[in-house]
């Protein structure tokens, strides 16, 4: 199907909230659930070479699950556009929140760093380097808890982990000298360098080695020299430099990362890096729930969610292979490691039934390797599935567990069913994953971040049309029924599952058609966030002239909807360089006038100098 007619299925559409190097991404509401998603949207015409990375993005966001990293929910793939949809994380880029604050404690640091840590620890236990690790790659979700994003360039090496990689990419300021130096490197050590550099980032509000000239930039990071600025902590000091040793071989690893006395500090518990949300977790209750809700025998109700949610339409033909794949590269822990970084094991191991873990299994793998060896063992491995995919995601939707809140660190039950994404193809993207050694390219750029004048297509614009009225969506979620509310509502699955039964096209057709929202003729009124500049004023007329009077002469050109201006630098040869939004608000309490500002595409630092310099000018 070649239009958004298939993502308008299952999805209401609304704003871009950001932009990538690929990717458009907007806001979107699962039309059954009311939960909201992020939509990736890429343009496969535009992806060109780029096409196998999305392949790798996608391959990768599939096979991982953890509570710190961004859930892949589902993808569909049109003729022309290639759609991921993903778990929605309101709270922006940790980017941002770094800028707003201009720096970071190091006590709320270490709350991020440590979910940083686990995040990667848990990625590197599966195989994977991330590559491109940086502020604006961690996103923060609705409990105010980090979630990795774009797998765009990440490598799983054939070989595991230990294996070399040549390929040159990332964010140069990010990047470890071996990178920047075009040697071979192990992945797993490039991204402990990144971390590195984002925890400087983090403490001081600013990058370690920068310099907008790229030569002398390199020459910096190859030397290893930066400055540290006298607040921070000799504790501090010695981490960052620890982690940015020019030497990989001296580097400290994630491994001594997860119990660093940096890390512990305050906790006294190292790191905990399983994923509490593995594939192929089955939550007992939720059963019990859809099973009474749908007046069906706990046995066939385990087996319908098996059939259901295991296997991708495009998985079943390396599902074989995956039976015998066990040779993860994750070094497994000592018994005493894994009790202490998995204190909550055993329990959960009871929890789930499964066999016991052999001694020196690490959780997350075993829950993987079990995963596997049940799918050999019960031998349902090329069942297709007989359930639609919206119902998939439903159960999805309704049994996952929220992310604890950071300093309330898993304390809530893990509410979860079985989930693997989807990928419901119509055709698929190319298959090339970085290898070892073997024909990697050096980017001439090593940023891969190409920033691109998208072209509003007519698909798009379809998609803003067929999008759904306000009017449509209440009534679509009142049939739905569940979804918006707490999470006990949240968990009565027969009912949606039910109404899901009487058919997904009867609630498609019940929906009126769409109207495009009005202009805003006054100021909406937000709460205050940390993307939020607050003035002095009570006016808003007069903020938005001020900001107007100054974008000329800064050279932003900008295009007014109402009080919200979309802004935008070109370069001398007419490529945009920088898009973002300034919109005047009004802020609940305090009564006065706000500034909200959301970087849309290009360089994260380069915009916040400039947005500061706007606002500042602008004497608001
Ligand atoms: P690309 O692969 O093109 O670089 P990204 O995956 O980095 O695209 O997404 C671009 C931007 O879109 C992000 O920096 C972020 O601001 C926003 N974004 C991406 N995923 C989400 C999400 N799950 N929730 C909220 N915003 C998101």
């Amino acid at each position: 199907m070649d239009s958004a007619a298939e993502l308008l299925k299952y999805y209401e559409v609304y704003e871009t909230i950001g932009s990538g190097g690929f990717a458009k991404v907007k806001l979107g509401r699962h039309i059954l659930t009311g939960e909201k998603v992020a939509i990736k949207i890429m343009e496969k015409k535009e992806l060109g070479e780029d096409l196998p990375r999305v392949k790798v993005e996608i391959e990768a966001m599939k096979s991982l699950s953890h509570q710190h990293v961004c859930r892949l929910y589902h993808v569909i793939e049109t003729n022309t556009k290639i759609y991921m949809i993903l778990e929605y994380c309101p709270g922006g880029e940790l980017f941002d929140y770094i800028i707003a604050k201009d720096r970071l404690s190091e006590e709320e640091t270490r709350v991020f760093f440590r979910q940083i840590v686990s995040a990667l620890a848990y990625v590197h236990s599966q195989g994977y380097a991330h590559r491109d690790l940086k502020p604006e790659n961690l996103l923060i979700d609705e409990d105010h808890n980090l979630k990795l994003i774009d797998f765009g360039l990440c490598a799983k090496p054939k070989g595991g982990l230990g294996y070399e990689l040549m390929t040159c990419c990332g964010s140069p300021a990010y990047a470890a000298p071996e990178l920047i130096q075009g040697k071979a490197y192990i992945g797993s050590e490039a991204d402990v360098w990144s971390m590195g550099v984002l925890l400087f980032a983090l403490l001081c509000g600013y990058l370690p080695f920068d310099d907008d000239n790229c030569m002398v930039l390199y020459r910096k990071i190859t030397r290893g020299s930066y400055n540290n600025p006298h607040w921070l902590s000799p504790g501090s000091i010695l981490l960052l430099n620890q982690m940015m040793q020019v030497d990989p071989k001296h580097r400290v690893t994630i491994r001594q990362l997860l119990d660093h006395p940096w890390t512990m500090s305050g906790y006294g518990t190292p790191v905990e890096w399983y994923s509490t949300q593995p594939l192929g977790y089955i939550d007992e209750d939720c059963i019990t729930e859809m099973s009474v809700s749908q007046k069906i025998s706990r046995q066939s109700t385990l087996q319908l969610v098996n059939e259901t949610l295991l296997f991708d339409d495009d998985d079943d033909d390396d599902a074989e292979d995956r039976c015998y794949d066990d040779d993860l590269p994750w070094v497994p822990l000592t018994p005493q490691q894994e009790r202490a970084t998995c204190p909550s094991a055993e329990k959960r191991r009871d929890q789930t039934k499964h066999a016991p873990t052999p001694e020196r299994e690490p959780i997350a793998l075993h829950h993987r390797h079990q995963e596997r060896r049940d799918r050999c063992r019960n031998g349902p491995m090329k069942t297709k599935r007989t359930l639609p995919w919206p119902i998939r995601m439903l159960i999805y939707l309704l049994c996952r567990p929220r992310s604890p809140v950071a300093n309330r660190k898993a304390t809530r039950p893990n509410k979860r069913v079985l989930t693997t994404p989807t990928h419901n193809n119509t055709n698929k993207v190319g298959n090339k994953v970085d290898t070892p050694q073997g024909g990697g390219s050096t980017c001439k750029d090593p940023s891969r971040k190409r920033p691109r004048e998208r072209v509003e297509g007519k698909e798009e614009e379809e998609m803003e049309i067929l999008a759904f009225s306000p009017e449509r969506r209440s009534r679509s979620l009142d049939l739905a029924g569940a979804s918006r509310g707490d999470s006990s509502q949240k968990r009565r699955g027969g009912k949606v599952f039910g109404s899901l039964e009487r058919g997904l096209d009867k609630v498609i057709t019940l929906l009126t058609p769409s109207k495009r929202r009005g202009l805003r003729d006054r100021p909406r009124r937000i709460k205050a966030q940390y993307n939020v500049t607050l003035t002095s004023q009570t006016n808003p007329d007069q903020v938005l002239n001020q900001i107007l009077s100054i974008l000329p002469e800064k050279h932003v050109d900008f295009a007014q909807k109402g009080y919200t201006l979309k802004c935008r630098t070109q370069s001398d040869f007419g490529k945009v360089t920088m898009a973002f939004e300034l919109e005047v608000c009004l802020l609940h309490r305090p009564e006065v006038v706000c500034v909200r500002r959301q970087r849309l595409k290009g360089d994260s630092w380069v915009y916040k100098h400039l947005v500061e310099d706007i606002l500042s000018t602008s004497s608001i």
